[in-house]
């Protein structure tokens, strides 16, 4: 069995380490947050003082952290820290689970190649619900060998495992999906408030939109509006979830790649806006279907 080193161990992370643990694989769990660590320790992983120390003698690596500069300063370390890629032997397979810009994933996967170590970038789709029910979307970016080896602990915490291509070409997959779910939570939470206004119960309107032709995941899985489904977290206060602020941050990089390759994303683009005037309003650490209050009337 597979002794795995989890680093970031999030909203979405520790329930990810959490399935791993459950699966009888060794884990050995760091994360800067010592709560975090504590509460993976008291399902049964292992603890190291730092990521390096917890990364040195596994076989797999995995790392779960919000944005690209986290994985850069992990991965290569700086004048201070050493990197991930320094402590890691040859046979260790290096897979990074966070959203951040294809390039940084490159960078990353080309350092790794020039020391003979297989990284792979591996985004996630699914959100916190499909963490904790080890359902999640893989859209991996590596070498065939990378991804092949990969399997034993993917499959632990996933249901479907895609292979994009080569490294980076997961994290395009994923910023173009996050774009689209940014456009349909936006329309979902518009498109409820009209019917709220206009008399209709929400619960109906959104069960008949549900099979009708604007069905989309945010109906189905993530209803923004406040107790129309039990377990997301419009009906928890928003909290939990994904925060706005990382939706911010994904729009941000869909948006710089549309830049670099000349691609016309206008709903992307508005989608973007919109959301980076929600976190300007201090939702920022909220759940992203809180977007729904932009449009709700307040008392
Ligand atoms: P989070 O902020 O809840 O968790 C990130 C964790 O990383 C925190 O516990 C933080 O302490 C830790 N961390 C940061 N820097 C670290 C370092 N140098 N060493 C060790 N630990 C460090 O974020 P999350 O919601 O778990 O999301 C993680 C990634 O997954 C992000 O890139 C996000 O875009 C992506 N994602 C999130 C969701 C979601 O629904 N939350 C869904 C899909 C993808």
């Amino acid at each position: 069995m597979a002794t795995v080193a989890f680093i970031g161990l999030g909203n979405m992370g520790g329930s990810m380490a959490a399935n791993l643990i459950k699966a009888g694989m060794t884990v050995t769990v760091f994360d800067l947050n010592p709560v975090a660590v504590e509460a993976l320790t008291s399902q049964g992983a292992l603890s190291a003082k730092t990521a390096c120390g917890a990364a040195a003698s596994a076989d797999v690596v995995i790392t779960m952290l919000p944005a690209s500069k986290h994985v850069l300063g992990l991965y290569l370390g700086d004048a201070n820290n050493k990197g991930l890629l320094e402590v890691v032997s040859k046979q260790t397979l290096l897979i990074d689970c966070s959203t951040i810009d294809a390039d940084s994933a490159r960078i990353v996967g080309s350092k790794a190649a020039d020391m003979g170590i297989e990284f792979m970038d591996a985004p996630v789709s699914g959100g916190t619900a499909g963490a904790a029910a080890g359902t999640l979307t893989f859209i991996c970016g590596g070498s065939e060998a990378a991804y092949t080896q990969a399997q034993t602990v993917l499959t632990v915490m996933g249901g479907n495992i895609f292979h994009a291509g080569a490294v980076g070409a997961g994290q395009v997959a994923k910023i173009c999906n996050n774009m689209l779910l940014s456009v349909l939570m936006v329309g979902t939470s518009e498109s409820i408030q009209l019917g709220l206004d206009n008399g209709l119960d929400p619960k109906v309107l959104s069960d008949i939109m549900k099979v009708s032709s604007g069905g989309n995941w945010a109906l189905e899985k993530y209803n923004p509006c406040p107790d129309v489904m039990e377990n997301v977290p419009s009906s928890k206060g928003y909290q939990g979830g994904f925060m706005v602020d990382l939706m911010v941050k994904d729009l941000g990089l869909s948006q710089q790649a549309a830049m670099a390759s000349n691609s016309s994303t206008p709903m992307g683009s508005l989608a973007r806006s919109l959301f980076v005037n929600h976190a300007r309003q201090g939702n920022g650490s909220r759940d992203f279907s809180s977007i729904f209050e932009q449009f709700s009337k307040k008392k």
